[in-house]
């Protein structure tokens, strides 16, 4: 099965709204690549001017809360990224689940709160480097997709990001086989889950991807698209990226 590839940026905490130069430089030139799907997950304040600005681009937000409003001060709901122009949202990146203790039935909670409000949603699964040297890679990871795979999953809306955690920021990434492997492990669970709709399901690769390495980890099997970081922040370099896939 041909699944087109997705190239997603994700901000984090970075950018100002004079880096949304940056956004109009990608869509621009995103254009270019009617094949590739384009998406930026930017910080929840740049938001509403980075739709506007970018149309042909998918802006997106970096986390929401699993609750549609209430007592949670500080957090955003899914309505409320989608009301400001989301149109999807990446949950469970591995700095969540590590740096706020999210469980995998939060992130499901999520997931869920994305489908309810009409956004799609990466969602993000990876080891450390501990579990990966213990030669657990395979096991933490699908056991990460068990958890926190929301109710009423569908490829139409929902793609997987397996980013290790040792190759987020670092500059190491896995070889080609390695990531086709884990890639394949990751298929064969969705396919235990999903049943048929897992063939049609994008599984992105995340960490330490850049122009030089995207071709290399995107003809790996099973590699549907790439979440990318500190590359993504620039258009010189995140556009090499698209070109690549
Ligand atoms: P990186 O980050 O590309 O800067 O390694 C990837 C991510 O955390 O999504």
């Amino acid at each position: 099965m041909t699944r087109r590839k997705l190239i997603a940026g994700n901000w984090k905490m970075n950018g100002d709204l004079a880096a949304l130069a940056e956004i109009d430089a990608i869509a621009a030139a995103a254009v270019a690549y009617p094949g590739v799907d384009v998406a930026i997950g930017v910080p929840a304040t740049l938001i509403a001017p980075a739709a506007a600005r970018a149309p042909g681009l998918a802006i997106g937000a970096e986390d929401v809360h699993s609750a549609d409003s209430g007592a949670f001060t500080g957090c955003i709901s899914a309505g409320m990224v989608r009301e400001v122009g989301a149109s999807f949202a990446i949950v469970g990146h591995s700095e969540r689940r590590g740096g706020y203790d999210e469980t995998d039935a939060e992130v499901k909670g999520k997931a869920e709160a994305l489908l309810r409000h009409g956004l799609n949603g990466i969602l993000c699964i990876g080891e450390t480097a501990e579990q990966r040297d213990a030669g657990n890679a395979v096991a933490v990871v699908t056991g990460q997709l068990r958890g926190s795979m929301p109710w009423g999953a569908r490829s139409g809306w929902l793609s997987i990001a397996y980013e290790p955690i040792w190759a987020i920021g670092t500059g190491r990434t896995p070889t080609v086989a390695d990531a086709a492997a884990i890639h394949g492990a990751i298929r064969a669970t969705l396919v235990e889950l999903l049943g048929d709709d897992a063939q049609a399901m994008r599984i992105l690769y995340g960490g330490s991807v850049t122009g030089d390495n995207a071709a290399a980890l995107l003809s790996a099997g099973d590699v549907d698209g790439a979440l990318v970081g500190g590359a993504s922040l620039t258009a010189a370099k995140f556009v090499p990226i698209i070109a690549a896939a």
